[in-house]
């Protein structure tokens, strides 16, 4: 499976799934998520569909996803590879300081996600 593939696996669950407990359940056991994914990111989750709208590859283990909500809210994912390709993250742009505040007390300064 390539990143983009597990990319779009992991969006169709995010498509069929009906709750935040069942969407995390199923991510789990499709051995989706790298063991330092913060699973409170997806228990949050209030959008479930996404467009996508760009792609940054980090370095060879390392792809970041640009996707947007139906509502225009934008989501960063990160995939990284170990020994296969994991979702490493998966957060909105912080409503904040929406990335551009080193010491935003939202995010801690990542500009995505909450703290
Ligand atoms: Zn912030």
């Amino acid at each position: 499976m390539t990143d983009r593939e597990l990319l779009n696996r992991v969006l169709e669950l995010f498509k069929l799934c009906d709750s935040n407990s069942a969407l995390l359940n199923n991510l789990l056991k499709n051995e989706f998520l790298h063991p330092s994914f913060e699973q409170r990111s997806i228990l949050n989750q209030v959008d479930f569909e996404f467009i996508l709208t760009d792609k940054a590859k980090k370095n060879e283990g390392l792809v970041e996803y640009y996707l947007d909500s139906p509502d225009g809210c934008p989501y960063r994912a990160e995939v990284i590879f170990d020994g296969k390709w994991y979702l490493k993250s998966f957060l909105f742009l912080c409503q904040g300081c929406f990335g551009n505040y080193e010491e935003c007390n939202v995010c801690g300064g990542s500009g995505w996600g909450v703290l």
